[in-house]
């Protein structure tokens, strides 16, 4: 028989009730005991919303009170030092607290210790603690909260599997500080593996599910043996081991997956759609195949008649034994269409959430069953809902589409070269060596707040808000003139987010109410759905920026989201390809940096944050994405004139590695952070010379530290090794909406006052 399974489910809630106890328990609000109960309770709606929709097999160990990286760390006694001291000796790991402290440096009990690392979970939104090894590290197996929860979904009468990481993802996954060798802690680790496979093995339970996601990346020869030894390791048991792998496709380590013994494989039939036939081919019948033919990143409704052709084919090798998924947990996704009561109804009816995706799951394993007669209704549903998505004009624009093939070369041209565009930019803009800038946003105050609220709720009218947003902006230019900045920004009292904001006014995007995701810890982000052809009806930011101009002799920088950043930061199309989605945008924000230059704008940012995430997780990928996106950047920038100044923005990723990319976006400047790592990111210029100019960010915004006038001009003065004096800029590492306004304020008259410091020592006030 096919098995309608799940990977794991969300497990913030609908309402984000996890995250509202959490925030709760870590202020002191919620005890222990209401915190578990409200755990408990979602755990089994969970469980019990997947069984109603026809799941038969469901997950444990999916959910979490932070994240389930940080969870296996804690199963294996993996937990850093400076954690435990003060809290004597003994490693009570089901001390909450010592766990939180882990996640967030702070818990309601224990002292206060630097939190561990946070990284990206491959190439999604969603952030996992990074496990910290050392050389000596020694590993404990605590399963009490994992069987417990085992048993807990037993006695609500459910047919689970646990799952949990797997031995050499999780290893990949984690650093070893200490410069040792990770790969010679497996053998220690793979025996608590054990021990915990014997565990399970008296609980009844007929399959443990380890998540290997590291299958679909490059791996080198140590970490193919690696999977080599530990599934040797793994294979004397009775209970059976399905690997899952997900994220991409697991073409390229075939062969050595089809060496582990384990009894079942789950792949990612999504992004892995092009290499299905290679895998059914490949993987022995005797064993099971589970196809993750439902998309666990993303919103669409699965078109269930094309989901049925892979997973019928491998019945016809596999029989009984094709189970099916989602092709990732639907951690990714939000909780339940049903709760979107706003959204128009022919969008709607493309859609599919948590909640209706284990539905789908549901019905296809029973079409594999009892035949396509036996969900004849879900199937003509499905065959409804893509025949409109195909033609639906709600999604398809000529015009759009006739801009889009006509683009050329040219296009993505600016007219010079930067050393010419920079002769021209300075004559005008007259600006002195080290100019000083910030990233554009200003402190989010409860009046700003209040205002788009207040506006949002209809509360407040157009005229009122209007004038209040002006407000603001006045305020923020006087208080720039005040500190003596000189390229201004008006602050973007009026961005709520700066992707949504954008969003909200293109064509082709669409808002869910408790569309929710989360992001990390507590965390969550309501990504905008990209549905159609993307055009401009109108200016965005135009109002704002001349006004903000009209008020200052300053040159004033015009601020938008570039299209990476909004590709990235939402779902996406999954009709169109990234690349062509990602050109839309562009010409959209090409007509607004257009508008802003005919307006009077000199300056122009447009931040691309995400332009590092969005790189594919696989090598031979890289460089397609790396073309497009640049050439993205570039149709949105290029239709300028020599004289006006594009600026770009990015923070908080490795862009060492992308750094020759970074020059090819052809920004006249750059602003960067760089500050936390101590200007760490320059070293990359040590052997690559950055021709344009920069801004590393000397104050680390993340930080309620104001940074010192003598600490500001000693990152500038190493960051001088690496660029020329007569290319840097002074400005913060990124946007100030987190900050309060003293601290800014004080922060950003140490830097003016840094750059009018080492103005002094080298000699020029002004160019003229
Ligand atoms: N301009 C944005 C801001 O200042 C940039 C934010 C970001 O880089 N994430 O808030
Ligand atoms: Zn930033």
């Amino acid at each position: 028989m096919s098995v309608a399974h799940s990977l794991g489910f969300p497990r913030i809630g609908l309402k984000r009730e996890l995250k509202t106890a959490l925030e709760k328990y870590w202020r002191g609000e919620l005890s222990r005991v209401d915190l578990d109960a409200c755990a408990r309770a979602l755990r089994a709606a969970h469980w019990q919303l997947q069984a109603d929709a026809g799941v038969q097999l469901l997950p444990v160990g999916d959910f979490s009170y932070y994240d389930h990286v940080l969870d296996t760390s804690f199963l294996f006694g993996v937990i850093p030092e400076r954690f435990v001291s003060g809290v004597g000796d003994h490693q009570d790991t089901t001390d909450l607290d010592l766990y939180f402290r882990a996640a967030r440096g702070r818990a309601p009990t224990g002292a206060d210790a630097p939190a561990c690392e946070m990284t990206k979970w491959f190439d999604s939104n969603y952030h996992y603690i990074v496990p910290e090894f050392s050389k000596g590290q020694t590993f404990t197996l605590n399963s009490e909260r994992l069987i417990s929860q085992i048993q807990e979904a037993q006695a609500l009468g459910h047919k689970v599997k646990p799952v949990l990481l797997g031995p050499v993802s999780y290893l990949y996954l984690g650093k070893a500080r200490d410069g040792s060798n990770k790969l010679e802690l497996l053998p220690k680790l793979l025996l608590q593996y054990q021990k915990l496979i014997q565990q399970l093995e008296a609980l009844k339970l007929e399959w443990l599910q380890l998540d290997e996601p590291i299958l679909v990346l490059d791996l080198d020869q140590a970490w193919q043996d690696a999977f080599r030894y530990a599934y040797k390791n793994l294979q004397d048991y009775k209970l059976q081991l399905l690997l899952a792998t997900y994220f991409g496709s697991v073409k390229d380590n075939l062969a050595l997956i089809k060496e582990l013994a384990v009894d079942g494989l789950h792949v990612d039939a999504v992004r892995g759609a092009a290499d299905l036939d290679a895998i059914i081919e490949a993987w022995p019948k005797e064993r099971v195949l589970s196809l993750g033919v439902v998309d666990g990143r993303n919103i669409w409704r699965t078109d269930l008649r094309a989901a049925l052709l892979p997973l019928t084919k491998a019945q016809q090798k596999f029989n009984g034994r094709v189970w099916v998924a989602s092709s990732s947990s639907l951690l990714h996704t939000p909780v339940d269409l049903d709760a979107e009561t706003r959204l128009d109804p022919e969008l709607r009816s493309w859609l599919a959430f948590a909640k209706q995706k284990t539905r789908e799951i549901a019905v296809l394993s029973k079409a594999l069953n009892e035949g396509v007669l036996a969900v004849d209704a879900e199937l003509t549903a499905s065959d409804r809902s893509v025949a409109s998505r195909r033609s639906s004009t709600r999604i398809h624009k000529p015009a759009v589409k006739a801009r889009l093939s006509a683009i050329t070369k040219a296009d993505s041209q600016r007219k010079s070269a930067y050393a010419k565009r920079a002769v021209v930019q300075h004559g005008t803009l007259n600006l002195p060596l080290f100019p000083t800038t910030t990233i554009g946003s200003f402190p989010q105050t409860a009046d700003i707040r209040g205002l788009r609220a207040g506006f949002k709720k209809g509360a407040i009218t157009e005229p009122e808000y209007v004038s209040g947003i002006k407000a603001q902006i006045a305020d923020h230019v006087k208080r720039q003139e005040a500190l003596d900045i000189d390229v201004l920004v008006h602050g973007e009292a009026e961005r709520n987010d700066m992707v949504e904001y954008f969003g909200e006014q293109l064509e082709g995007f669409a808002f869910t109410e408790n569309g929710w995701v989360q992001s990390y810890g507590s965390r969550c982000v309501k990504p905008p759905i990209i549905y159609g052809d993307v055009s401009r009806p109108k200016p965005i930011t135009v109002g704002w920026t001349t006004y903000a101009q009209s008020l200052t002799n300053k040159p004033l920088k015009g601020m938008l989201t570039g299209p990476i950043t909004i590709l990235c930061w939402s779902f996406t199309r999954n009709d169109l390809s990234r690349k062509e989605q990602a050109e839309q945008i562009a010409l959209a924000l090409r007509d607004e940096v257009q508008d802003l230059e005919k307006a009077g704008t000199r300056i122009i940012q447009i931040d691309e944050p995400a332009i590092r995430e969005g790189l594919p997780l696989k090598k031979a990928e890289q460089p397609a994405y790396l073309d497009w996106a640049v050439t993205a950047f570039r149709l949105c920038t290029a239709g300028v004139s020599d004289g006006t100044q594009i600026h770009t923005h990015m923070c908080y990723s490795e862009f060492n590695e992308i750094i020759d990319s970074i020059a090819a976006l052809d920004a006249d400047v750059i602003t960067i952070e760089t500050s936390r790592s101590n200007m760490e990111l320059l070293e990359a210029f040590e052997k690559f010379s950055y021709p344009n100019e920069i801004g590393p960010g000397v104050y680390d915004i993340h930080s309620p530290i104001v940074p010192g006038v003598a600490q500001i001009e000693a990152l500038i003065e190493k960051a001088a090794q690496y660029i020329p004096r007569e290319r840097l800029w002074i400005n913060p590492d990124c946007g100030l909406k987190t900050r309060q306004w003293p601290e800014t304020e004080a922060a950003l008259a140490n830097l003016v006052q840094a750059a009018k410091n080492l103005r002094a020592k080298y000699g020029r006030a002004a160019a003229a």
